[in-house]
């Protein structure tokens, strides 16, 4: 499957943790300008319907925001202080190369740490809870830290686009700009080969934190049909057990169907089988409850909503994992279940399938 390259690595090597989501919606607007009229809100959602006034109406929706580090204090000698944005791991910090996205540009930023040597036997396996930790840009006084970075400011791992092998890429916001990705190469899809039905494409703000562009979003949209596309779990690493995360999911084996509260019964059947005529391989996992992703804000809408997987590797992590095929499958499924998703909606209602 031909992956766009340019535009994945374009979306992943732009900063956005939540509440600092310009530069990578910035990316969405200017390649979605190319369908038609985009749209804002003041929260930072980004969408574009394709096909608008068609019916049924089909949305889909990732999430443009990333997990990070905010600026709390400078000290006396300089040393930035820091929070986390969303969930990152203390053991996450030391001895990793950040930048702080400052009003001024850039800054680089080293994550400090005790020399091994010194560190006392009972705690060198574990990290310094985030509040003690501090992060070094090589300011020699509070004064001159401040003439680069604030207090407030986003800081990120060093934004970074490694191939590990054919398909497979590392990157840091891979949860969720591979869903983004798909997203927007659906819409793309969709555009040169429409069907009946209205699609919307959603690039969500906020969701590492407090969900509240989904919230936002869910105020407005009128979706029949709703897809959520996110990052989920991998089973097939040393670091993971199919048994603990509620299924067998492998990376390039295809995007991976929810199966429990994060979908509809009757519209993953449907998308099940969209897949099979497709010739698209799909995984399915148990979702026993909530999916912790934006479809738990968007499924109250009343839409028939279906969470749809992208499998990634160390999640939450400097270098998570994903395969490009698992990214253009989601977006080719998300194009071909809006083209005969009339073949189930009708009339208003979602027609149960024998
Ligand atoms: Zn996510």
């Amino acid at each position: 499957m031909t992956v766009d390259d340019g535009l994945l690595k374009r979306l992943l090597l732009a900063p956005g943790p939540s509440g600092f989501e310009a530069p990578a919606q910035e990316v969405v607007r200017s390649r979605l300008a190319a369908l038609g009229e985009v749209q804002a809100d003041a929260l930072g959602n980004v969408w574009l319907a394709v096909g608008h006034g068609g019916t049924p109406r089909v949305a889909v929706v990732a999430h443009a925001d990333q997990i990070g580090l905010i600026v709390t204090h400078v000290d006396e000698h300089g040393y930035l202080f820091i929070d986390k944005i969303g969930g990152v791991a203390p053991v996450l910090v030391p001895g990793r190369h950040f930048v702080v996205h400052g009003a001024a540009g850039p800054v680089q930023a080293v994550g400090g740490k005790k020399p091994s040597h010194i560190i006392p036997v009972a705690e060198r396996n574990v990290a310094p809870p985030l509040e003690e930790q501090f992060l070094d840009i090589g300011a020699a006084t509070r004064e001159d830290a401040l003439r680069r970075v604030a207090v407030g400011d986003p800081v990120t791992f060093t934004p970074d686009y490694v191939q590990l092998a054919p398909g497979v890429v590392a990157s840091q916001a891979l949860d969720d700009r591979a869903g983004v990705y798909a997203m927007m190469r659906a819409l793309e899809h969709y555009a040169a080969d429409p069907g009946a039905a209205e699609l919307t494409g959603v690039a969500t703000v906020h969701e590492e934190t407090t969900c509240m562009g989904a919230k936002a979003q869910a105020r407005r949209m009128e979706a029949d049909v709703l897809v959520v596309v996110d990052g989920d779990f991998c089973s097939d690493t040393p670091a993971a057990d199919a048994k603990r995360l509620a299924g067998e999911v492998r990376l390039g084996a295809g995007p991976v169907l929810g199966r429990g509260a994060g979908s509809n019964q009757r519209l993953l059947a449907f998308a099940r089988e969209v897949a099979a005529a497709e010739g698209i391989a799909v995984q399915i996992k148990a979702y026993p409850e909530a999916s912790s992703t934006d479809a738990d804000e968007l499924m109250a809408t009343g839409a028939a909503t279906l969470s749809l997987s992208i499998p990634v590797r160390y999640m939450h992590s400097p270098f998570e994992v994903a395969h490009t095929d698992d990214l253009e499958a989601a977006a080719r499924l998300v194009a071909a279940l809006a083209r005969r998703a009339g073949e189930v909606w009708t009339g208003g209602s979602f027609e149960p399938r024998a």
